[in-house]
């Protein structure tokens, strides 16, 4: 295996803190996407109530950024009910594209 980095820091605005957060990316994240750029999902560092979703080119640049505020009343709401469940499809999908990436990977490697 390589030592090259296996991780990226990027930063982005976040709408929420009005600040600057760093983020980990897997460096090999904007491979074998569908369409650019994609979304990648996941909860605020400290706050955990807070999701993130970062629009990301191919070339690691986030191109936007959402954060959605998951509040005891957030539970009643359909509609963000319908949001939350579109964003875990997402990345269900994305950990099976990834997983199957992965795979490949590893055959490719004789492993
Ligand atoms: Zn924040």
């Amino acid at each position: 295996m390589s030592q090259e980095k296996e991780f990226v820091e990027k930063v982005y605005n976040c709408p929420h803190c009005k600040k600057i957060h760093a983020v980990k990316l897997p460096s090999n994240i904007a491979e074998n996407r569908e369409s650019y750029p994609f979304r990648h999902v996941f909860l605020h560092g400290e706050l955990k109530e807070l999701l993130t979703t970062l629009y990301i080119d191919k070339n690691l640049q986030i191109r936007g950024v959402e954060v959605h505020h998951l509040q005891d009343s957030d539970i009643f709401s359909k509609e963000y009910a319908d949001q939350m469940i579109n964003k875990l499809m997402d990345l269900i999908l994305t950990l099976q594209k990834e997983n199957e990436h992965l795979r490949e990977q590893l055959s490719n490697l004789g492993v």
